[in-house]
């Protein structure tokens, strides 16, 4: 089973989490729940008209550990790539992962410029939303600093479960469901 470590426990985050542990992935989402969405009431979230930021992040977080994601209350402070894993460190302990999904805002700026994967103030990704590095991430505001919304956040975290989803089984992979029967 693939391990995958994400950093940031906004919506994009927990939206990589959400398919990836539905898929028997072992998910772990590094965060302390300081998102912005805390201040944001949406009206623009499509399938949600009305909800406060914070009611959001409280069921979307419900809904993730609900699927078997563990999340673990913490900062990353360093990443280490190697050819087959990531090192991953945090306040919380340390992680090897398979994959990184960096999710952490602006605040994980020091973590890409660590890593070498960011082109000045953005980390440049393809549509995939991998880095120039084979098992790392990136989404948000890290990807697009001027252009955020929270369901394009987790639009590019789903883009990148199933991306990972797809390299793990060689061929590519929806997450598709149908109505329960009767
Ligand atoms: C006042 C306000 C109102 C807004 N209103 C709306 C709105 O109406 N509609 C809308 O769509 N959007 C709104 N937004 C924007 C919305 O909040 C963002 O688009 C959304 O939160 C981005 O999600 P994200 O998952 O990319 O990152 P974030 O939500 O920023 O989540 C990143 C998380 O990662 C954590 N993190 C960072 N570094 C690390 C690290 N090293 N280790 C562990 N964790 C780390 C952060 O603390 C944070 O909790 C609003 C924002 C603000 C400030």
């Amino acid at each position: 089973m693939s391990r995958v470590v994400i950093v940031g426990d906004g919506p994009g985050g927990l939206s990589a989490a959400l398919l990836l542990a539905k898929n028997g992935v072992e998910v772990s989402v590094v965060g302390q729940d300081t998102t912005p969405m805390h201040h944001a009431h949406l009206y623009n979230y499509l399938g949600a008209p009305d909800i406060d930021g914070s009611a959001f992040q409280r069921l979307a977080r419900e809904q993730v550990a609900g699927q078997g994601a563990r999340l673990v209350d913490g900062e990353v402070t360093a990443l280490e790539v190697s050819h087959d894993t990531v090192a991953v460190t945090s306040s919380a302990g340390s992680f090897d992962a398979d994959y990184v999904v960096l999710a952490g805002g602006k605040a994980a700026q020091a973590l890409a410029t660590q890593l070498g994967v960011t082109d000045g103030d953005r980390v440049p990704v393809d549509q995939e939303m991998r880095t120039s590095l084979e098992r790392v991430y990136a989404i948000g505001r890290l990807v697009r600093p001027e252009r955020s919304q929270a369901i394009i956040s987790a639009g590019a975290g789903a883009t990148v479960a199933l991306d990972i989803l797809s390299r793990e089984a060689g061929k590519d992979v929806h997450d598709w469901d149908t109505p329960p029967e009767g």
